[in-house]
């Protein structure tokens, strides 16, 4: 049985009938630029997150930048955060003009290790950038003590966690600024690039709104330099019909999570030592990606490919190790538990459609592997 790692198709299947028709509006108005269906979106999401303000902007990519310009961050500021991460993390601190700075994970949750990053603050740190990767919270309880005790403005990369829940709050609520991505495969994925900061500070919002229209206020008088980092109308309808879903889609996705795991179990591979499952901390954790440990990693990913069984290396060369980051100084061995991340994990098919057949071939293909030694 081929398995998808992730087939969109099976979900606009869903939505095309609510889709269609307010596009076809939209398009009829000929209204693209932000208006009132980014309003709306802005709302909805704002009180989804528990924050005061939601700010639309372009990608994740841009929100994490926008956040940056926002916390004033730039040339001669460094900003804490995690080498094991999708690139745009660190990419946006460089582009910002700042200096990333990495400290290592805890390999329970893959996420920045609060006490290792305690050991890297100088200082020129300006703000820290936990990420909450594959769905689950980075520990915001000592990192938000953290932040505070050095003066550092608190910066989510939730792009992976909307939704993500500990004590009561949800991703992007915990710090001055959250940071989210509407990239087709997140668990709220748009119909092309976007993004979003929540803020529960007005005059961050404020200056959020103007950094994602050239620093324009009033209309072409320009007090501080933005971008074009606007979210497009058509994304802000989808985002906002696909928002009403996303609870139940989380639930889909969590019930692939144990569905995963009483496979496995009953596989027998973790009782060999073969398999590692993911923990889940957080006391509800998204799952936008289901990652497992494996021996012979590499291998398996070959076999899984030949047996077309979709499934992917998230991330092979940590953020440390890249050649556009050579110049920061770090070596291979600076951050052990990321190093066996990167080589020791893999991501199988958890989108909330997946059939209980298709984990099962999944689970199934992957004793086959280590049966055939
Ligand atoms: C997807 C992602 C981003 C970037 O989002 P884009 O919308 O693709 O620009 C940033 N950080 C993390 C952790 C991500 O997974």
């Amino acid at each position: 049985m081929k398995v998808p790692l992730l087939d969109l198709t099976r979900q606009y299947a869903e939505l095309r009938a609510e889709i269609e028709p307010a596009v076809a509006a939209l398009m009829a108005s000929q209204q693209f630029i932000l208006g009132p269906k980014v309003g709306e979106f802005e709302c909805a999401l704002a009180g989804y997150c528990g924050t005061r303000f939601a700010v639309g902007v372009s990608s994740g990519t841009d929100a994490l930048l926008i956040a940056l310009m926002a916390a004033g961050v730039g040339p001669g500021d460094e900003v804490l955060t995690t080498p094991y991460s999708f690139f745009a993390t660190a990419g946006s601190i460089a582009r910002a003009g700042a200096r990333p700075v990495f400290a290592d994970i805890d390999p329970v949750t893959f996420n920045l290790d609060p006490a290792r990053a305690d050991e890297r603050v100088t200082p020129r740190a300006k703000a820290l950038m936990p990420v909450h990767l594959y769905g689950q919270l980075a520990d915001m309880a000592a990192l938000g003590d953290l932040a505070r005790r050095h003066g550092m403005t608190l910066i989510e990369d939730a792009a992976q966690a909307i939704g993500a829940e500990h004590g009561g709050r949800r991703a992007g609520a915990f710090g001055d600024f959250g940071c989210f991505s509407f990239f087709p495969s997140k668990n709220l994925g748009g119909f092309g690039d976007g993004g979003a900061v929540t803020t529960n500070d007005e005059q961050r919002a404020r200056r959020l709104i103007r950094l994602r229209n050239h620093g324009m206020e009033p209309k072409y008088y320009h007090g501080e330099i933005g971008g074009n980092f606007r979210l497009d109308a058509i994304h802000a309808l989808v985002l906002n019909i696909k928002l009403k879903r996303l609870e139940a889609w989380h639930a889909a996705r969590a019930r692939n999570a144990e569905r995963y795991a009483a496979l496995f179990e009953e596989s027998g591979l973790l009782r060999r030592g073969l398999v590692r499952l993911p923990r889940a901390v957080t006391d509800r954790p998204v799952w936008n990606q289901y990652i497992i440990r494996v021996a012979r990693r590499d291998d398996l990913v070959a076999a899984l490919k030949a047996a077309e069984i979709g499934c992917e290396i998230y991330y092979p060369v940590p953020l440390h190790l890249q050649k556009c980051f050579a110049h920061l100084g770090y070596r291979e061995g600076d951050f052990p538990e990321s190093e066996r991340a990167a080589r020791e994990t893999l991501a199988l098919p958890i989108f909330p459609e997946l059939t209980e057949a298709e984990q099962a071939a999944v689970v199934g293909a992957i004793a086959a592997f280590y049966k055939a030694g």
